[in-house]
């Protein structure tokens, strides 16, 4: 079930039904401190995701404890930050449950790109801007960002949302610029999408890398694209006018 990206106001009326019928519910790190503040007392709160340093179990790990509350007669949610549909690993725990014999729903949540867009009052598709909107993770592996076709990625008409991408930030701006995407594309950086502690930078593709550096620990979206170069704040703009990195909080 989707928890939303952090604020207990953006969890679905749905959900929070959910989890008021619950008898156990299972988060993941992500999941807002608002959001667990709404689990009625007596439910069992079990946390299986990686949070003040602790190790998350893995993922055999949760989905054989899911099972096994269910099986018992358990009344369970399993809370995903964000939407679980969305780099959530929500397939194999549900095919578990599935093949358990049991049975599941989904309830979708507001996704940290839509959170992100939000927080900088901006619009992920815009028309004759962007027609497309990819969301990609990104993480580094031997040094590289690992399995992007660039060419494909670099496409001017598209925004680009990219989830656990912070460590990565330098090779992707590397690699969509030597696909050729503009080194003045506008991007947005996004920490805490939707809590107290958000914050919002905008800099171009070419500063993409120290901007990342310069981010805190909570999680972080990096949005790419011409549309964000349009914001409700600043006005429209023209959409190559961002030529050196700015900086705000
Ligand atoms: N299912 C989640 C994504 C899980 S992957 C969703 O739909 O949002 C975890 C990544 O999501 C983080 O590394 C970060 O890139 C992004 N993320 C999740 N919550 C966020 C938030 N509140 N602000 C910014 N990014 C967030």
């Amino acid at each position: 079930m989707g928890a939303g990206p952090g604020a207990g106001d953006l969890l679905t009326l749905r959900a929070l039904k959910l989890i008021e019928a619950a008898s156990v519910v299972f988060f993941d790190a992500l999941v807002g401190d608002e959001v667990l503040a709404m689990v009625p007392p007596g439910v069992a709160q079990v946390a299986v995701g990686k949070r003040s340093g602790r190790h998350s179990l893995d993922q055999p790990s949760i989905t054989d404890l899911i099972v096994h509350a269910a099986k018992g007669g358990e009344r369970v949610v399993r809370l995903k930050g964000g939407d679980p549909s969305i780099f959530g690993r929500s397939a194999e725990e549900l095919a578990a449950i599935r093949a358990a014999g049991l049975t599941v729903g989904v309830c979708p949540g507001v996704t940290a790109a839509s959170a992100a867009a939000a927080a900088a009052g901006v619009s992920l598709t815009l028309r004759s801007l962007a027609r497309r909107l990819t969301l990609l993770t990104a993480h580094v592996a031997d040094g590289a960002v690992a399995g992007h076709d660039w060419a494909r990625l670099a496409d001017a008409d598209a925004t680009l949302a990219i989830y656990m991408g912070k460590a990565a930030a330098e090779g992707v701006a590397a690699g969509l610029t030597g696909a050729g995407l503009p080194p003045g594309t506008p991007c947005l950086l996004v920490e805490s999408a939707s809590l107290e502690a958000e914050r919002v930078w905008r800099c171009a593709l070419s500063g993409l890398g120290a901007a990342a550096a310069r981010a805190g620990e909570g999680p972080l979206i990096i949005l790419i694209g011409r549309a964000l170069a349009c914001d409700r704040r600043r006005g429209p703009e023209s959409p190559s006018g961002i030529a050196a990195p700015t900086w705000r909080d």
